[in-house]
């Protein structure tokens, strides 16, 4: 597989071309960024974490029978994934109250959510990523009614399976957001699926071990994606 020109650079991963027109390349690399890319850091070994946390979660997934763009992990850097055409929208499930939801409504912090909520943000940081329905997405023409309902399913199948994941390592996840593409007329997970995106909080004490260390200045920001991944057997 040879990797080609730059396709694209976003925040914390850029993607390659490759002699596959159906193929490309992830590259995580080290920064990190919060509130639209106002705050980047660069922080050691977190594209490498990045990028073996989000292999063993989307073959994890994969296995559960949700179609993803995993092909295989390249190097410690890399992984192979399908071209997607991406659908501008981002898909959030939360199990518990905390970050966007407590500001945009004013309710409690660190509630339990029964039944989960569902979630769609518009990806635009100029616009702060507001939040949209399913109406805005099918009346502009973003995606199809089937799709917006594909990609709730697959949003909810992905919290039964890592909820689980996640429990058994002693980790309560939150939160989290999906981003989707069409593939060979399939919807497939696409984006990746680490501490960046989510929020994981140790069972017994509640501590943060995701990215809300870095836009909290808390401190520990690798050490704790490490942490996380040592409890749930990533090979690092
Ligand atoms: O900020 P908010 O509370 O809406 O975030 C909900 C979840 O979605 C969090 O896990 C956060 O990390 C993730 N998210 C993301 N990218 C965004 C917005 C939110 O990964 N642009």
């Amino acid at each position: 597989m040879q990797k080609l020109d730059e396709l694209y650079a976003g925040k914390a991963k850029s993607v390659f071309t490759t002699d596959d027109e159906n193929l490309l390349i992830l590259e995580f690399r080290d920064d990190t960024s919060a509130f639209d890319g106002e705050k980047i850091v660069q922080l050691d070994r977190k594209g490498m974490v990045n990028n073996k946390f989000n292999a063993f979660i989307m073959q994890k997934l994969e296995a559960a029978g949700i179609p993803t763009h995993f092909e295989k992990l390249l190097s410690d850097n890399e992984a192979l994934v399908k071209k997607l055409d991406m659908i501008a929208v981002e898909c959030v499930v939360r199990n518990i109250s905390t970050g966007s939801m407590v500001k945009r409504l004013g309710v409690e912090d660190g509630l339990t959510l029964n039944p989960p909520t569902f979630e769609f943000f518009l990806k635009n940081d100029a616009l702060h990523d507001p939040m949209i329905n399913d109406y805005h997405i099918r009346s502009f023409g973003w995606a199809s009614e089937d799709e917006v309902a594909t990609m709730k399913r697959l949003t909810f199948q992905v919290n039964d399976i890592l909820k689980k994941l996640f429990d058994d390592a002693g980790l309560l996840l939150v939160d989290y957001k999906l981003e989707f593409g069409r593939y060979q007329g399939e919807l497939v997970l696409g984006d990746e699926f680490t501490p960046d995106g989510c929020r994981l909080w140790d069972k017994e004490t509640r501590e943060k071990m995701d990215k809300d260390r870095f836009r909290q200045d808390l401190g520990d920001v690798v050490e704790s994606y490490e942490a996380v991944a040592r409890r749930l057997g990533v090979d690092l």
